[in-house]
């Protein structure tokens, strides 16, 4: 008994960190090196970087979420107390379930975090969270903020930086960072444009649209030495200013970037929580990683969609809905539930997460059509993958996703539970095992440019985060 009240009592107290007592008005950027195989991982410092002001909330400093497969923590030396906690996916953490890595090829990779800078020595903890929920422990070390080994290099202003809206202090406001990658100096007014628009189309999408007011949005003019970005199944090289590359972890469409160094000295002119990278090219391509930065090619026809559905990812750790797509990681049954807001392997139906949201005569699992959309979704991914292989056109795919459109919309709006919450099979890469809030949702299609009712909870959740 004695023991619980001591943890209850350490809980309540970490949450009430007072930010002036601990922390300045700048941040720390943490940077190290990621490097392991599948089930091996070293942490290694590169280095602490002093950026500008910090642009987070400084009332909710324990995040208590546990979304994402990582989380840092900073704790103070003298007192012992946990004076900041958020959480994170990484790139790292997704190679690690591919084949390359689960072939035991080693690799590094860049990555950081941000906090607010600490006054005294500090403690930087990385865990990693188990399919069960528990912690391991996988970088431990104390560092002092007065110690000449944290780069105070003054940051870079030579891009100019520009605001597309601005509700007001970025303490309590979810600034976003738009970058541009594959925008020639030239493209200078094409970059604006398409940052606007995605901008606008994102901001006329709820739960964006009914909280705008909770919103800065900045932009930073970056120019790269030619036009796109890398395509290395074309075998096509373009020296970008970010380096994104389609093709990343061999899966064709998924555009990343591996230089964070660059990113994150780039980004640091901007007050931002999130990076919403928007790169020019056609070629339909993507990707989000929770707390990291979201991609989209602003010139393909799938843009508006995918701008919004990336951001799902990087922004509240929404998984994927859909199940028919070819992904680069190896998925296996999960023996525990995912800590995704949106899907579910409902072992235990009685206490689902979204159960507040289902109404009483609505089955779980709940039936929909799933036999007929299989039929004709597993068609069209072998067909994808074929002119994937073939290196067809852009419009050629284009054309092949519209009809793949024109076919499912019916059928799944025809379902007798469309539109309302439930556990429908299907879900997260996988067809049987995993359960998705809706028959419909950004995160399961293109079809339809609304979240559902669950992951609009989930995204609100994120934003009160920021903004108290
Ligand atoms: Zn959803």
């Amino acid at each position: 008994m004695y023991r619980i009240l001591i943890f209850v009592l350490s809980i309540s107290f970490s949450q009430n960190v007072i930010y002036n007592d601990f922390f300045t008005d700048n941040t720390l950027r943490f940077d190290y090196f990621h490097s392991g195989v599948a089930d091996t991982e070293h942490v290694s410092l590169d280095e602490l970087r002093l950026e500008g002001a910090w642009p987070g909330s400084k009332t909710n400093l324990i995040d208590e979420m546990h979304l994402g497969l990582y989380r840092f923590e900073v704790n103070d030396v003298e007192s012992n107390e946990l004076i900041y906690a958020y959480a994170f996916a990484s790139i790292f953490g997704e190679w690690q379930t591919t084949g390359e890595a689960a072939d035991g090829v080693w690799r590094t990779l860049h990555e950081s975090q941000r906090f607010p800078e600490p006054k005294q020595p500090f403690r930087l903890v990385l865990k990693k969270r188990n399919p069960n929920g528990t912690y391991n422990t996988i970088y431990y070390a104390e560092h002092d903020p007065a110690s000449r080994f944290v780069n105070r290099f003054p940051m870079g202003n030579n891009n100019k930086v520009w605001e597309i809206f601005n509700n007001g202090s970025s303490e309590n406001k979810v600034d976003i960072l738009i970058l541009g990658d594959g925008y020639r100096k030239d493209n200078v007014r094409q970059f604006k444009k398409d940052a606007k628009h995605l901008v606008g189309v994102m901001f006329n999408t709820e739960p964006f649209k009914s909280r705008k007011s909770d919103f800065n949005v900045w932009a930073i003019d970056v120019f790269s030495d030619e036009t796109g970005i890398s395509n290395p199944r074309q075998n096509v090289w373009k020296k970008s200013a970010l380096d994104l590359r389609f093709n990343s972890f061999d899966s064709d469409r998924y555009v990343l970037t591996f230089a964070n160094k660059n990113l994150r000295e780039i980004a640091a002119q901007a007050p931002y929580d999130a990076i919403m990278i928007i790169f020019n090219d056609p070629k339909y391509g993507g990707g989000g990683i929770y707390n990291l930065y979201s991609t989209v090619s602003s010139l393909s026809s799938q843009a508006d969609y995918v701008f919004v559905h990336e951001f799902g990812h990087s922004f509240a750790s929404l998984a994927d809905e859909y199940y028919t797509s070819n992904v680069a990681y190896q998925v296996s049954l999960p023996e525990f539930e995912p800590n995704r807001p949106n899907v579910t392997a409902l072992f235990d139906p009685d206490n689902l997460k979204w159960k507040h949201l289902i109404d009483e005569e609505t089955p779980i699992p709940t039936p929909w059509g799933q036999a007929a959309y299989d039929s004709i979704a597993v068609v069209y991914q072998q067909k994808r993958r074929q002119m994937t292989a073939n290196g067809v056109s852009a419009d050629e795919m284009e054309t092949l996703f519209e009809k793949l459109k024109q076919s499912t919309i019916p059928m799944l709006k025809s379902q007798k539970y469309y539109g309302k919450v439930g556990a429908f099979e299907g879900g997260g890469y996988l067809a049987k095992g995993l359960y998705r809030p809706e028959i419909d949702c950004i995160m399961f299609s293109r079809n339809r440019s609304e979240f559902c009712k669950v992951c609009l909870e989930a995204i609100e959740r994120m934003i009160d985060w920021y903004v108290k």
